[in-house]
């Protein structure tokens, strides 16, 4: 075996059904006792019902996330979580509002505790991406880490059966470039085929019965694990590509990610085969580009980049942008070959190795 370094996991978990009720006693673990709840304006009744729950305990609900975390939005963030005097923050909802926590948290040193909505993975990270002046600025700072992940299920069920299927390839696409990454070690490894398996059995099951607790727990553990693959490894073309498109052209985040993934790992195939090998081992088929794509089909996930409202222009423009501050990547990818992988995923066509960098 490899030489190899695996950072451990600094995050606490609580995982199961019903689990928010747990939040007083997490926050007096971390010593806190004034909390303020994060969310975005869709999810206010969701905030007012934990506030509710807290009783005393929740100082106030600051119900503005928006996506790619505005500095604009943070700092009124931060001035009413100073004014309110609150001593950790509590983030509701999806990669958006887990975005401010971050942000806030960053500014104000103050603890984070998460109730995750989607399958981002977002609270398993020490990413934080910022937006200022039109600009997405994306760092790596150990500081912005959770101190609790608190996994509710119940309050996954009401995620779109749509949303949830595009959210849960945003998860195997974390999975699928740890598997390859360069800092890849074989404790992160065991988790993203987990994970991988895990996701592979659930969304499909979660596209047909939403509101099923068994299946929608299997999902969320796998979207958990991924994040963990996600917080841990650095991740390559895949991701490098989707920041692009998010950045450039304000593409969905999660659907970017369902149309890309089978390109990319058709792409990436040659260079990575026991990455393939795993996947395959996992979700079956011919092979894992293939294999990939056909289970996003049987999800309903978009094909095509054009159908996500990137304009053709737009692939000559990105393909620059992915060549420039390249993530490594197992394969080396120039202009031409970014150009062609972008053209078929644009276009919707089936994904395929032979493209030369
Ligand atoms: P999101 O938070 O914007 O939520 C997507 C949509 O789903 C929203 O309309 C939201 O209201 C709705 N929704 C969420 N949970 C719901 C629920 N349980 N029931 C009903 N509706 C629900 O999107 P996201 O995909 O979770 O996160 C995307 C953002 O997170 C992007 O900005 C991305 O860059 C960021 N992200 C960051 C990291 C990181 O490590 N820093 C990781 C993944 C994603």
């Amino acid at each position: 075996m490899d030489t190899f370094v695996h950072p451990g996991f600094p995050a606490r978990v609580v995982f199961g059904s019903g689990t928010r009720e747990r939040i007083p006693e997490e926050m007096a673990a971390l010593g806190c006792g004034r909390v303020l709840v994060l969310s975005t304006p869709g999810k206010t009744a969701r905030a007012s019902e934990l506030s509710d729950l807290l009783g005393d305990l929740a100082v106030g609900a600051f119900t503005e996330a928006v996506p790619h975390t505005p500095v604009a939005t943070t700092e009124r963030a931060v001035a009413f979580a100073r004014a309110l005097e609150a001593d950790c923050v509590l983030a509701v909802g999806g990669g958006s509002t887990i975005g401010l926590g971050k942000a806030v948290a960053l500014r104000t040193g103050l603890p984070q505790l998460v109730l995750p909505m989607t399958y981002a993975g977002s609270e398993m990270t020490p990413i934080l991406g910022e937006t200022s002046e039109g600009r997405k600025t994306t760092r790596r700072l150990p500081e912005v880490r959770p101190r609790v992940v608190i996994y509710d299920v119940d309050l996954t069920l009401t995620l779109p059966p749509a949303i949830s299927a595009v959210s849960g390839l945003n998860a195997l696409a974390h999975a699928v470039e740890a598997l390859y990454a360069q800092d890849r070690d074989p404790v992160t490894s065991l988790l993203a085929e987990t994970a991988i398996s895990a996701l592979g059995s659930a969304l499909p099951e979660v596209a047909l019965r939403p509101r099923d607790t068994r299946v929608r727990a299997e999902a969320l553990y796998g979207a958990w694990l991924a994040g963990m693959c996600l917080g841990t490894v650095g991740m390559a073309l895949h991701h490098k590509i989707c920041h692009v498109l998010g950045g450039a052209f304000d593409l969905p985040h999660a659907e970017t990610h369902a149309v890309l993934l089978p390109h990319v790992v058709a792409y990436n195939a040659p260079a990575a085969e026991q990455a393939t090998a795993a996947i395959t081992r996992v979700l079956g088929g011919p092979d894992a580009a293939t294999a990939l794509r056909e289970f996003a089909d049987r999800l309903g996930a978009p094909r095509a980049l054009r159908d996500l409202g990137m304009p053709e222009e737009g692939i000559d423009q990105a393909a620059d942008l992915v060549v420039r501050q390249a993530y490594w990547n197992p394969r080396p990818v120039d202009r031409e070959a970014a150009r062609r992988l972008l053209s078929r995923a644009w276009a919707g066509e089936a994904p395929r190795s032979d493209i030369e960098p």
